[in-house]
């Protein structure tokens, strides 16, 4: 029979938990669909789908197609069925967001704040943002099922601390998920610039596993996603390309203490103030931005230079990592033509034939948004993996309303 034939394609013990991933990332499914696909029983099969149904987590959304009699119900996950949390804080902005539970945004807000202020300011403001956007989207504070935060520094991510993160004066080793203990839900933080790509990959590369999300503001930073998981290294420290050395001049120093990193001399701060010294008005990398856009020749002629260099790390990243594509995203993207043009020239000039021949470089879709989105998906592919999902129903998960 059909379970028989199917019964190597589910690995994993098909408990709930697995059948709700089966629901949330599948076309419509029935019950019948669930006992091909799982080769369970059909009371067992009925036994699981109704405590996901009591959990809150699935509802029933129509009727499937019948070959006689009734037709069947098809079930699908509830996206309204709780709220996420989700939070992208940058070096001197940040953007926060209540999403549903496929990371659609409900409500969202993008605010100017110095992440150097510390954990004391900066998580109190957090926390009254949640509360104002839970109020603006019409939740409540019980409603929330996950909360994932970005922050612009290493972190180590199964305690969510940053780890000595260079821009964020007074939050090394500090617990960020201990300060939202009430909402009594998982708090995830990672780097921001993981989370951007795991926003991008969910939202527009699902079909390439491998993909290194690049982002030039202020600094450099790198998020790889391979085989489409976030590829974070033994400490946490995986893709920090910015601190890669491209110059012996011992003038280039670095925030980092190092000389000659990419960083500290193609990053966006690292741009304004070469370009401060040349006389023009730059102070921070939009500044960069808005002189390349207004054709000041300085300014362009920086930017490719700036592209050149970044492209001379890329391509030694591509023959390590051979990823599919490169997304580059962060403030300095937005002059795309000619920092791309620098990026494209030498990468395809000095990867491997066979690392770049189908390698793509493209700017980031969700340009400012990819971090929220990411941050969001972070808490939601946590909460609703299948040990989560199996755990919470076995010690009796809250419904909503
Ligand atoms: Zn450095």
């Amino acid at each position: 029979m059909g379970g028989e034939r199917h019964r190597a394609q589910v690995t994993a013990l098909p408990t709930p938990g697995l059948m709700l991933r089966l629901i949330r990332e599948g076309s419509p499914v029935t019950r019948s669909d669930l006992i091909h696909l799982t080769g369970l029983a059909r009371s067992t099969v009925g036994q699981r789908v109704d405590a996901l149904i009591a959990s809150g987590l699935v509802k029933e959304v129509g009727e499937g197609s019948s070959t006689g009699g009734r037709p069947p119900a098809v079930l699908a996950f509830d996206h309204g069925a709780g709220v996420i949390l989700a939070a992208d804080l940058g070096a001197t902005h940040s953007r926060i967001a209540v999403t549903d539970l496929v990371g659609t945004s409900l409500a969202e807000t993008a605010a100017d704040l110095d992440i150097s202020e510390g954990p004391g300011v900066v998580l109190d403001w957090l926390e009254s943002t949640f509360d104002d956007l839970l109020s603006e989207a019409g939740r409540s504070k019980r409603e929330v099922r996950g909360i994932g935060i970005g922050v612009p520094g290493p972190v180590e991510f199964a305690t969510g601390r940053p780890v000595s993160p260079p821009i964020m004066p007074g939050w090394d080793g500090y617990p960020i998920p201990e300060r939202f203990e009430t909402f009594e839900v998982p708090v995830l933080v990672d780097n921001d610039v993981n989370i951007m790509a795991l926003g991008e990959y969910w939202s527009n590369w699902r079909d390439c596993e491998h993909l290194m999300f690049i982002k030039v503001g202020t600094g450099i930073g790198c998020g790889i996603m391979a085989g489409g998981a976030i590829h974070r290294g033994a400490e946490g420290a995986a893709g920090d390309i910015g601190h890669i050395r491209v110059t012996d001049d011992p003038t280039v120093v670095c925030s980092c203490g190092n000389v000659g990193c990419v960083e500290a001399i193609a990053g966006g701060g690292a741009l304004a103030r070469q370009l401060a010294d040349l006389g023009l008005d730059a102070a921070s990398s939009r500044d960069v931005v808005r002189l390349a856009r207004a054709g000041n020749p300085r300014a362009v002629h920086l930017v490719r230079e700036s592209g050149r260099l970044l492209g001379e790390v890329l391509a030694a990243a591509v023959n390590l990592f051979n990823p599919s594509v490169i997304v580059i995203g962060g403030d300095v993207s937005h002059v795309h033509e000619q920092l791309f043009a620098g990026v494209r020239e030498i990468v395809y000039q000095r990867s491997l034939p066979l690392a770049a021949r189908h390698l793509r470089i493209v700017r980031s879709d969700l340009d400012d948004r990819a971090g929220i989105v990411g941050a969001a998906i972070m808490a939601i592919e946590h909460v609703f993996s299948p040990e989560n999902v199996d755990a919470a129903i076995a010690a009796g998960m809250r419904t909503t309303g």
